[in-house]
């Protein structure tokens, strides 16, 4: 008896409310339209898998574009700085952007599609030929932007009941590459490949970036003003530098080291991911060789954190020869330490895919689950997708929209699809929802031991506390971790949210 109250007292208690609001959910899981509400509403940890670039939606690229005096290329639709020579195909942005009451022309439908995967297989083209497609397309209209896509997100963000975003950006990438294409030479040991100092001086004016970034995203939304503050003020933001791996590997090495660098100078950058498409032929040539980069540069840097998130396996056959198939997880959770798993697709092509998966389980390893992405771009959908095999496995996972701009989406809407589709409960989306903090870079002890089952850290055997101020082990724990933070306040929005029920 009383190891079971000693037991008993680590866990969250299922209360009332959660189990009124689990039959609630039952009640409607065949609505769409109500469960979308739901949903909305419901407190959702964070997204931990969003691109920043890929998040904004065509139109507020044209709309910027419009008001920067940008142009359109009338050739392949892509955005370009001013000025707009007409005989050069480049036409005004606000010539056509937003357009009068009767502009709303071909041109217009054309572009957003042009940015975006909108009736992208009423064309003739593949998801994934268009899905990349974009990113080229609006680049130039997020130069100067920055501040203006840190609102749009964060805005969003609060609209969803989403307290948290674990951004995927660039800042100095595109410098680190050019510096190695300057100078580099990555036969030589370790702190001759590439200047270290040339680099950290990139790390610096990224750092910068950041802060103008965030300097504009805080003037937008009011954020140092009482009673005018914007909720996306609220939603913290942290970020994963995204190094791009279809470049030279001395490029890659250059960008994987300033990724290093900036965990280790600027606190708000949590992590690294590595980006573009997986199935490019360099990212396939290479991706052995960019495990290693990681390998050795984390014990490089092994007093800073260690936190490595990587797309691996959004391959599937047909897509890549068979060969490629099946050990890019592995591969990143064995020799480059990641901690969490991006799409993680072609789990069932491994051939030791259950001792893959022990592995996720024991050793804490999530996977970020994308599932409207997944079905544009690989194809995968439906009792094809391993979304199932983890959960049965028990591996923890997250649900993210990848790039919510391109493909018109939300978070809401992926925690739909997966409800709708794998006929998730209440408890299942709750877990996962707190997954999003448990599994994230943020800095601190996590306040679960076991997100899943409810089990609390150890200072707050106790329970939780109503109040930070409170004298108690379990506030002050929480006060002094941030990730804990987040996730008490989290609670706190679950509290309040199935209260009604
Ligand atoms: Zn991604």
């Amino acid at each position: 008896m009383y190891l079971l109250a000693c037991l008993s007292a680590l866990f969250v208690p299922v209360m009332g409310d959660e189990k009124e609001a689990g039959l609630h959910f039952e009640s409607i899981k065949d609505r769409p339209l109500k469960l979308r509400h739901f949903l909305a509403t419901m407190p959702k940890g964070g997204d931990l898998h969003s691109h920043l670039s890929g998040a904004i939606y065509a139109e507020s690229y044209l709309a910027w574009a419009a008001e920067d005096d940008k142009c359109i290329n009338l050739s392949n639709l892509a955005l370009t700085p001013g000025p707009c020579d007409a005989s050069e195909d480049l036409k005004p942005v606000k010539d056509f952007y937003p357009g009068g009451p009767q502009d709303v022309d071909d041109l217009l439908v054309r572009v957003v599609d042009a940015l975006s995967v909108r009736d992208y297989n009423l064309r003739g083209l593949s998801g994934h030929q268009q899905f990349f497609s974009t990113f080229s397309r609006f680049y130039q209209a997020s130069a100067g932007r920055l501040g203006d896509m840190l609102a749009e997100v964060t805005g969003r963000a609060a609209q969803q009941n989403i307290g948290y975003l674990e951004l995927m950006h660039s800042p100095g990438m595109i410098a680190a590459s050019v510096e190695a294409e300057r100078e580099s030479d990555i036969t030589k040991p370790y702190g001759e490949r590439v200047s270290h100092s040339a680099l950290r001086l990139i790390a610096e004016k990224a750092m910068l970036e950041i802060d103008e970034m965030e300097k504009g995203r805080s003037l937008l939304q009011s954020c140092q003003i009482r009673n005018e503050a914007k909720t996306g003020c609220r939603v913290t933001v942290r970020y994963l530098a995204q190094v791009i791996r279809t470049w030279k590997p001395e490029q890659v090495y250059a960008q994987t080291l300033l990724a290093f660098m900036l965990m280790e100078m600027d606190e708000r950058v949590v992590g690294l991911n590595f980006v573009a498409p997986e199935d490019h032929p360099v990212s396939l040539r290479d991706y052995s060789t960019h495990m290693k980069f990681i390998q050795e540069l984390s014990a490089e840097f092994k007093d800073s954190n260690q936190n490595i998130a990587l797309h691996a396996g959004e391959l599937t056959l047909g897509l890549v020869p068979p060969e490629y198939l099946g050990w890019h997880i592995r591969d990143a959770i064995e020799i480059a330490g990641a901690k969490r798993i991006g799409h993680g697709i072609d789990i069932s092509y491994d051939p030791q895919m259950f001792a893959t998966l022990a592995k996720m389980r024991q050793s804490d390893v999530a996977v970020e689950i994308n599932l409207t992405s997944n079905e544009v771009i690989l194809g995968v959908s439906g009792e094809n997708h391993p979304i199932s095999i983890y959960l049965e496995e028990d591996v923890p996972i997250t649900i993210s929209t990848d790039d919510e701009g391109v493909s018109r989406i939300d978070l809401t809407n992926e925690y739909l699809r997966a409800v709708r589709t794998y006929d998730l409960d209440y408890k299942t989306v709750k877990g996962i929802s707190r997954n999003a903090l448990q599994y994230s870079f943020l800095d601190g002890a996590a306040l679960f031991q076991n997100p899943k089952n409810g089990v609390l850290a150890t200072a707050c055997s106790a329970g939780l506390p109503e109040d930070l101020s409170e004298a108690s082990p379990c506030a002050a724990f929480i006060s002094n971790n941030e990730k804990a933070t987040k996730q008490w306040e989290l609670e706190k929005s679950f509290d309040a949210f199935e209260d009604p029920f």
